[in-house]
């Protein structure tokens, strides 16, 4: 099983690791996510469990974004 951690914006890759035979959720800390929660970040395919996790650059451009808005707005 591969934990793959990837930005579900641009798709990059984060990090990845290869976890031996099941995925412990607790050890992880996705035992503390709502079913919700959990539905959108975790997405299993066949050999590999993807983690959505906004990366550097998403979360600067979506902080950008954010700033402009606010200036556009007042
Ligand atoms: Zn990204």
């Amino acid at each position: 099983m591969n934990l793959v951690y990837r930005c579900p914006q641009c798709q990059k890759v984060i990090d990845q690791l290869a976890v031996p035979g099941e995925i412990d959720d607790e050890a992880l800390g996705f035992n503390v996510l709502t079913a919700e929660e959990r539905e959108d970040i975790i997405e299993v395919e066949e050999d590999n469990t993807y983690v959505n996790v906004v990366c550097d650059e998403c979360a600067q451009d979506y902080a950008a974004n954010q700033t402009l808005y606010n200036t556009q707005i007042h």
